[in-house]
């Protein structure tokens, strides 16, 4: 009896949703290649993409910190107007036994988003010019990858949209730029991570 020959496991790609795994056929341009049991996106090389998505996180890591420092809303009550920042808000917290909560907060909606794309600018880079991967760009990816689920900059902004229109009954409170950034920062991180092809970045850093 012979056994089967076998596959050479750079052919190989596994669905990350389903484990499911393909033989690998690398799609033509403009094509994806998606999961035929639950349709996660395996590849989708796009040309020029990764500079896309250099100028895309530039603009999320500047945004973040605007969005720090600018007002977030102001409030109006009884003559007196209150223009409060995410970094003012953080900081009131700073000296009362909260300070576990408010540094848990600014970590999950300032550093941890601002730190992905931070590393994702750090391994897309030398990748985009052609160049050898950034020394522990593989781990940097590995980390901006992990911290994924920690990213809730969008979450914090919905939550804040919904408790404004409550309180907008008590006092006047109106959205200040910080706001507006933060919405923005939703539909740019949705962007780049959907025009991030993890599958290619994986192939670049391996070459080495
Ligand atoms: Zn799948």
């Amino acid at each position: 009896m012979t056994s089967p020959q076998p596959i050479p496991l750079d052919t190989l790609i596994v669905c990350p949703h389903c484990d499911a795994a393909y033989q690998l056929q690398r799609p033509g341009v403009g094509e994806k290649a998606k999961c035929q049991r639950c349709g996660t996106v395996l590849i989708t090389p796009r040309r020029k993409a990764g500079l896309q998505i250099i100028a895309v996180s530039l603009a999320v890591a500047i945004l973040i910190v605007a969005a720090t420092v600018f007002p977030f809303l102001t409030i109006k009550a009884g003559g007196t107007a209150n223009s409060v920042s995410i970094l003012d808000a953080a900081l009131a917290f700073s000296d009362g036994p909260l300070i576990a909560l408010a540094l848990t907060t600014a970590a999950l909606i300032i550093f941890i988003p601002l730190t992905r794309v931070l590393l994702s600018i750090y391994v897309l880079v030398p990748i985009v010019l052609d160049r050898p991967p950034a020394r522990g760009a593989t781990q940097a990816f590995r980390l901006s990858e992990a911290l994924r689920p920690w990213s809730m900059a969008e979450i914090f902004a919905i939550g804040c949209a919904v408790a404004l229109t409550k309180i907008s009954d008590l006092a006047d409170v109106a959205f200040g730029p910080a706001f507006w950034m933060f919405a923005a920062l939703v539909v740019l991180v949705v962007v780049q991570d959907n025009f991030l092809c993890r599958w290619s970045v994986w192939t670049s850093l391996d070459k080495t």
